[in-house]
């Protein structure tokens, strides 16, 4: 399936949102600073959260912090670094966090690693480090092999491979795991999930949205869990505005059949 059309109904009021962000809100930039989600999706996600009951979340591979500056004014349950930080709806946040000795040495010994491969750079997100290569797409090979040596000395970490970056993060984090543990608390538990990404990160999530027989939708090419699909952001921008519109239209119904009984 190509385009919005293609999507079946969602009746917002019985579903329960799950956006990541960077490559499906918005664009993926040359860096990841440079990454912005426009100004009428951001009054989009608004709008949809305040139609799920509060029940919407956006779910990244990046910090919690950089998320909230990314989507304010919207300050809703999130969870960022693939679920190692999670804000839940009554503002608690839940870490997993590196034992306290790996985390010291890691962005020493990562640094040190990774020297002989300009262009690349590491990302330190608290709980987990990223390796990126965009700059530098001919070292990819090297780069994961880095990762996996990584991963090999130390038990606690696994990989997480993404577009031109690789995690390495606490083992049994991911973003399934994540809308696992908002589907069990208010206002998320008994609505049905929605989750919409683009990168390998995602599948996780898919597969823990069609365990829920939820709707997962893959952005853009590639092998995917997800039961539905949309080419690009541009798609994800359009479906969600049609969404908004579909509740402007539903609230004109009902005003002008209230009206209309009086
Ligand atoms: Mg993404």
């Amino acid at each position: 399936m190509t385009d919005s059309d293609s999507l079946p109904p969602i009746p917002l009021d019985t579903f329960a949102c799950f956006f990541d962000l960077d490559g499906t809100l918005a664009p993926i930039e040359k860096r990841p600073e440079m990454v912005s989600i426009p100004d009428n999706i951001k009054q989009a996600l608004g709008t949809l959260f305040n139609a799920t009951g509060g029940a919407l979340a956006l779910v990244s591979g990046r910090a919690l912090m950089e998320l909230d500056a990314l989507s304010a004014p919207l300050l809703g349950p999130a969870a960022g670094v693939h679920g190692a930080e999670r804000r839940d709806a009554q503002g608690n946040i839940h870490r997993t966090e590196l034992s306290p000795p790996l985390a010291q040495k890691l962005e020493r010994e990562l640094t040190a690693a990774i020297a002989g491969f300009p262009g690349c750079h590491i990302e330190a997100k608290g709980m987990a480090y990223a390796l990126h290569y965009r700059q530098a797409p001919q070292y990819q090979h090297d780069i994961l092999a880095v990762a996996e040596a990584f991963v090999d000395r130390y038990a606690e970490l696994t990989l997480q491979p993404g577009k031109c970056v690789v995690d390495l993060k606490p083992k049994g984090v991911d973003k399934g795991a994540a809308i696992k543990a908002f589907m069990r608390e208010v206002p998320f538990a008994g609505r049905t999930p929605l989750f919409i990404g683009d990168d390998l990160t995602d599948e996780a999530g898919f597969i823990q949205v069609n365990a829920l027989n939820g709707i997962s939708i893959k952005v853009g090419p590639g092998d995917t869990a997800a039961r539905y699909h949309l080419d690009d952001v541009g798609h994800v921008h359009l479906w969600l505005l049609s969404l908004v519109e579909q509740l402007d239209n539903y609230s004109i119904k009902t005003k002008s059949s209230v009206g209309e009984d009086l």
